[in-house]
């Protein structure tokens, strides 16, 4: 498998972790809304809001009513859902078991870690086809978007 790429622009990547600092100690959640092309284009943000009320801390789901107000929301913007984006209060930006359990092939998973309340690592993951695993998907944040 070749390796997967991302790009986003520096804004979109901070208000993905503005989220994940806004709703801790509870985890965020959305969609990622752009281009799969060569490489993976973010062009903007779905946040979601987290159904889970048995333990917001540590699980995100998404709802198939998710998935389809982020698709809409993606095609009213010519775009399409490439991938999902949660929050890890209190643990590294690396896929937990729940994570795997629940993520689909093909689309990006980005992870932000947010400790006390404050966001570090950025990382970003697919999982393989077996579904036996992810990897990790190279972040390229873009520092200035031309308009
Ligand atoms: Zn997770």
């Amino acid at each position: 498998m070749a390796e997967a790429n991302l790009t986003i622009s520096k804004e979109l990547a901070e208000k993905i972790r503005a989220h994940g600092a806004e709703t801790y100690p509870h985890e965020c959640c959305g969609a990622l809304l752009g281009k799969d092309s060569d490489p993976r284009e973010i062009l903007g943000l779905f946040p979601l809001v987290n159904r889970r009320d048995d333990s917001p801390r540590n699980r995100f789901s998404v709802t198939s009513q998710d998935v389809l107000d982020a698709d809409k929301a993606a095609r009213q913007q010519g775009l399409d859902v490439v991938g999902w984006y949660h929050s890890h209060p209190d643990h590294p930006a690396r896929p937990s078991q729940y994570d795997r359990d629940h993520a689909w092939p093909w689309y990006s998973y980005i992870i932000v870690s947010v400790a006390e309340g404050k966001p570090q690592d950025m990382t970003s993951w697919r999982l393989n086809d077996d579904r036996e695993a992810f990897s990790p998907e190279g972040i390229d944040i873009q520092q200035n978007a031309t308009v």
